[in-house]
């Protein structure tokens, strides 16, 4: 696609960026020395706040957290007074795709608009240039992703961002094995592994483990009643094969049957909610006795249903920490050749209010909550679609504190890191944000962040910021 002229009035401003000194980036800023932060109020998921907190960072790690008096500043340290200010350990997003645009570019089975953006060179682009995705996460607090599901260089990716201030920490699932053989892949490299024999399913385990995958994703979709027991078999073998190779099974589905095989078959983590009926007390006992941890994803259907409809979702979330590109994607509505009768989203409303029931449901009966989004999705932007996803968690009758911990602690469970993640406490990694205000009293104060730490590197938010295009940049380049 070519890029369209720029307005006049848009010239001085575009000049001005070009002239502006090349800001160095924040990979390059080489091993941050010892950081403190100061007269900020503490807040870990599931315990008392301490106000006027000390937090020290030194290699990456943190190696104080706690009142004044407790935690010493090291000599050398870069000191940052956040006074007024809520330290807490960084957000997790435990469900995202870095295979998917958060538009239909990535998703062209939605909304098929490949003649204008060849799905080749959308998924080139998201395997060769993630930063847009990197910044908008960091900028949005997030510092944690788990992507549950994508080509096989998310499993290299992973292990780049790792080390990457610049970027979230991400653990990825990689390829997924799928109980309908969809067709959304590339010549050369699939996404989707169909289980079309027990010898195809036991292959694809090894093969994931092979290739450094963290968790083994099954697509365990509604499948005719046919071939019902045969794919739930397969999942069974996938659970067996994937504890053979010590890696935890992870399973989408969505109906409340397929749920309960999905953690008869050892699932950990449920990457959905159930949305076709009540969750009922075998569900939750099955749950409780597997330590299954559940990701609502409360949000991911409302986005679909903005972009077809041609709505913004910037009544939902805000967009500033959006890359541009994503960003005007966002907000232009789309063809109307391609939007679908508005009866396509006629049970949307009570598959949304199912949703909220089943969550709430959950939390009384104490099963372990994650915090995800999937964003990738249409309409689900990847960073601040979490505010989005928290606040419908709250308003489904979660308490913010409880909201805070799923999007903390909850998700460091969920990618198998709570050992390092989720809390600030000495050794683990030093991943942390600063609010304005306290998200643990209310979740939507989440919005509000000052600073981010990532592995001892200190953004402020307004660093995060999506940076001005130079003229010469293709349109993202997820539209050639
Ligand atoms: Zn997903």
């Amino acid at each position: 696609m070519s890029r369209p002229a720029a307005p006049c009035a848009m010239a001085p401003v575009l000049a001005l960026a070009l002239l502006a000194p090349v800001s160095r980036p924040p990979a390059m800023a080489g091993p941050p020395r010892a950081l403190a932060i100061v007269h900020a109020t503490l807040v870990n998921p599931g315990v008392p706040r301490v106000p006027d907190a000390v937090v020290v960072f030194q290699g990456g790690r943190v190696t104080c957290a706690g009142a004044r008096a407790a935690c010493a500043i090291p000599a050398g340290a870069e000191v940052r007074d956040a006074s007024g200010g809520y330290i807490t350990p960084g957000l997790i997003d435990a469900h995202v795709h870095y295979s998917q645009t958060g538009w239909l570019d990535g998703r062209p089975d939605a909304g098929d608009l490949r003649a204008r953006y060849p799905y080749d060179s959308v998924v080139a682009a998201l395997r060769d240039r993630p930063e847009r995705f990197d910044r908008a996460y960091l900028c949005s607090g997030v510092t944690s992703v788990f992507d549950v599901g994508g080509y096989p260089w998310t499993l290299s990716m992973a292990r780049q961002h790792e080390a990457t201030p610049a970027a979230p920490r991400m653990v990825a699932a990689g390829p997924l094995l799928s109980t309908i053989d969809f067709w959304l892949n590339l010549p050369f490299a699939r996404q989707f592994v169909y289980m079309r024999t027990d010898s195809a399913v036991r292959a694809g385990v090894d093969a994931l483990a092979r290739m450094g995958a963290s968790a083994i994703k099954v697509w365990y979709i509604q499948v005719p009643d046919t071939v019902q027991q045969t794919m739930r078999h397969r999942l069974t073998v996938a659970g067996e094969e994937a504890r053979r190779v010590g890696l935890p099974l992870i399973v989408h589905a969505t109906e409340l049957a397929r749920a309960k095989e999905a953690l008869e078959a050892g699932a950990r983590v449920l990457v959905h909610n159930v949305e076709d009926l009540p969750v009922d007390s075998e569900f939750i006992a099955l749950a409780r006795s597997k330590g299954a941890i559940v990701i609502p994803t409360l949000v991911v259907l409302t986005g679909y249903e903005d972009v077809l409809r041609g709505r913004s979702p910037a009544s939902r979330y805000p967009l500033d920490c959006v890359d541009p590109v994503t960003r005007s994607h966002l907000e232009t509505p789309v063809p109307d050749s391609i939007r679908p009768p508005a009866s396509r989203f006629e049970r949307l409303p009570a598959t949304r209010a199912r949703s909220a029931h089943n969550l709430a449901a959950l939390v009384a009966a104490g099963i372990p909550i994650a915090m995800g989004t999937d964003a990738g999705n249409p309409g689900t932007a990847a960073g601040p679609s979490v505010y989005a996803e928290m606040e419908a968690m709250q308003a489904a009758g979660m308490s913010a504190a409880a909201v805070f911990a799923s999007a903390t602690l909850g998700g460091a469970r969920a990618m198998g890191r709570e050992r390092e993640l989720g809390s600030l406490a000495p050794t683990k990694l030093a991943d942390a944000v600063v609010f304005d205000a306290d998200p643990s009293a209310d979740i939507a104060n989440a919005r509000r962040v000052r600073l981010v730490i990532r592995g001892g590197a200190l953004h402020t938010r307004a660093e995060l910021l999506p940076r001005p295009q130079p003229l010469s940049a293709s349109a993202g380049g997820s539209g050639r």
